[in-house]
């Protein structure tokens, strides 16, 4: 368990859950970077494109790892903001969308 705990505050201490704000439409996209991939996240929607989530999910678990250190960032005030512009939306989206 206390395993689990550091694995998600060093996420978190490392600034890996990162939220992506494109301008002006104010669209914001979440991802948390895991080992060497980077995996998108949304949090309100309890959703995250990794693996382990959706095979967690099948499993009737509702979260991982990458959600659940997304809410600690949050209520830390530890996530790193990266503004875009909206004119970058569908290439980050098409270039996420393509590492899964
Ligand atoms: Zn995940």
């Amino acid at each position: 368990m206390n395993k689990d705990f550091d694995r998600l505050e060093s996420i978190v201490s490392e600034k890996r859950v990162k939220i992506h704000t494109f301008e002006p439409s104010q669209r914001k996209i979440w991802t948390v970077v895991g080992k060497g991939e980077e995996y998108w996240i949304d949090p309100e929607n309890n959703f995250c494109s990794c693996p382990g989530f959706y095979f967690g999910v099948i499993n009737g678990k509702k979260t991982c790892y990458h959600l659940e250190s997304a809410k600690l960032a949050q209520s830390q005030n530890q996530t790193e903001e990266i503004i875009f512009s909206d004119e970058e939306f569908s290439d980050f989206v098409s270039g996420l969308i393509s590492d899964l």
